[in-house]
């Protein structure tokens, strides 16, 4: 027997427009690439959004067709977020930072027919433009005033495509297990590949972070993405922000440390969410300049393990993190951890302890471990193994590739190895393909580097695993040092005394002037460990 509640499908356009009715007044600010800042309203942007509609239906862009941005954060990229899927389109987010020929792959691959760019990224689609045949126009975030010279064919100025067209827009109701976005994986062999959401779980997905043990957002919230538009779309926030009626507050394309602690203090931003290299900026611009961050009650932080001793810094500043877990492939949100009242009151150790996991899994999903041969693993903290994960916004296949095997009955293999506690707090051990395996015991490189990180004088340390005559494996650590320090490896190895087994001590540490990241700024093991195959190893340490 069928209920008889109303059968509305889940959709995107609807929470603009539920912010425009209920929240109107409530302000979007942007830094601009042109440089400065661009404030607006929840009405205004749905207002906008409906002339982009007309423009992009003009255009003869229909259910299902591709329109590809490449973009900062800022209110432009937000009007194309729901009026591209809005009219049942696909946005598909590209992230600048993967190579060029990846970049002219995936544009290829989702066969986009319009693509939308910021001032800063025209040089770039200059050079890929002959490589990319199919693409009709290129749409260029600005008015006509600062469109530039280019060679890019068929290029419109933003402004001036949607200027005098309705405003109002009749959005059409399709099933919400319609695509609505697209944002292809950076791994780092291979070509990327591709995660295609649907309205339902970017709708479900954004209910599901606003939680109050996830975001605890509201109305009142004022909440600053550092995490790029180009990347899992935010972490859902742009989508979340206006389902809650949040301030949002964008930052574009100024990451650095002095223009974020600008807008977080004149617009008195109460929720940041990025990855922790951001973090590491602006933190390091509060110590040296003395501010704070008082009106910021938490930082979300995920997309990379976040180092215990940001999670104090942080709390110093009276600023609570909320390590998250996820990955494009969900949505990305799948753990976060809140503590409980007693937790929040146990001695700062203790509590960063607890807070260094990537958490619980969200209402929505759900998770598993097994070992090598597939069975499940106990939730008791120690016992590792590779992490699954299914639920309503977790990827059931690669665009256009149906045979990947990290999908199995129903779950999702998420190549990170983990533990699961009795609390139910899963942590991170390592990536499948970096932990280290040495005389057949595994070695975890993030908490080797954990440690590293929260040493004085270390600013950055990746641990990779090199081939060792007698034990397969031994991990080689990389440290950067801090401006001025003299941090020596004597003085580095000391400080992991207590603090692992004594077989997990890295055989030799080698100190850099930088370490590579991928492009959504993870480090890139695969080079680190072809530049280092050469190192003499055997001499060194063995145990
Ligand atoms: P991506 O799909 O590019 O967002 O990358 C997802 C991967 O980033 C995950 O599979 C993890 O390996 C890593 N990751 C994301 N969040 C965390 C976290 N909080 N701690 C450790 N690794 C993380």
């Amino acid at each position: 027997m069928l209920g008889s509640m109303m059968n509305r499908p889940l959709l995107i356009a609807p929470l603009l427009k539920h912010a425009a009715r209920w929240n109107g007044g409530q302000e979007i600010v942007s830094r601009r690439c042109e440089g400065d800042i661009h404030r607006y309203t929840y009405a205004d942007a749905y207002r906008r959004v409906g002339q982009l509609a007309h423009a992009l239906s003009d255009f003869g862009i229909v259910l299902g067709d591709r329109v590809a941005t490449l973009a900062w954060n800022t209110y432009r990229h937000l009007e194309l977020y729901f009026g591209v899927s809005g009219i049942g389109a696909v946005c598909h987010t590209i992230n600048p930072r993967l190579f060029p020929d990846q970049i002219a792959y995936i544009i290829n691959h989702a066969q986009d027919r319009i693509l939308c760019l910021d001032l800063t990224f025209v040089p770039l689609m200059e050079k890929l433009a002959a490589h990319c045949p199919k693409v009709e126009a290129y749409v260029i975030l600005t008015d006509r005033a600062h469109m530039p010279e280019t060679s890019l064919p068929n290029a419109l100025s933003y402004e001036e495509w949607i200027a005098d067209r309705p405003e109002s827009f009749d959005w059409p109701e399709f099933p919400e297990t319609t695509a609505s976005s697209l944002c292809y994986t950076s791994g780092t062999t291979g070509n990327p590949k591709g995660v295609l959401y649907t309205h339902r779980s970017s709708v479900l997905h954004s209910y599901g972070i606003a939680m109050p043990d996830v975001f605890n957002v509201s109305r009142a919230s004022c909440i600053l993405p550092a995490v790029p538009m180009f990347h899992v779309n935010a972490w859902g926030v742009p989508y979340m922000a206006p389902l809650i009626g949040a301030k949002l507050v964008l930052p574009g394309p100024a990451l650095a440390g002095a223009p974020m602690a600008e807008l977080i203090a004149t617009e008195g931003v109460t929720l940041l969410a990025g990855v922790p290299t951001i973090w590491r900026m602006l933190l390091d611009h509060l110590k040296a300049t003395g501010q704070r961050l008082d009106s910021v009650d938490r930082v979300v932080i995920g997309g990379a393990a976040c180092p215990p001793g940001m999670i104090q810094e942080f709390d110093d500043l009276g600023t609570y993190v909320l390590h998250a877990w996820g990955m494009t492939e969900t949505s990305p949100l799948g753990t976060a951890n809140n503590l409980t009242p007693e937790e929040h009151a146990l001695p700062q150790d203790q509590r960063t302890a607890r807070q260094v996991k990537q958490g619980r899994p969200v209402s929505g999903v759900d998770l598993r471990i097994t070992g090598t041969e597939g069975e499940d693993l106990p939730h008791d903290g120690k016992a590792f193994g590779d992490l699954w994960i299914q639920g309503h916004w977790i990827a059931s296949s690669y665009f256009g590739r149906d045979d990947d095997p990290a999908f199995k009955d129903g779950w999702f293999m998420t190549g990170d190895v983990a533990t699961i506690d009795p609390e139910g707090r899963m942590q991170i051990v390592d990536r499948s393909k970096d932990v280290i395996k040495s005389g057949g015991e595994w070695i975890s490189t993030i908490e080797l580097e954990n440690i590293a990180a929260s040493m004085p004088g270390i600013a950055e340390a990746a641990v990779v695993g090199l081939k060792h005559p007698k034990w397969d494996e031994r991990p080689l650590l990389l440290c950067v040092r801090k401006e001025g320090s003299t941090a020596t490896k004597e003085q580095v190895l000391a400080g992991y005394e207590g603090r692992i087994a004594k077989w997990w001590l890295p055989d030799d540490v080698v100190f850099v002037e930088g370490l590579p990241h991928t492009a959504t700024g993870k480090l890139l093991k695969t080079k680190l460990r072809e530049e280092f195959s050469s190192y003499y190893f055997d001499t060194v340490g063995a145990v």
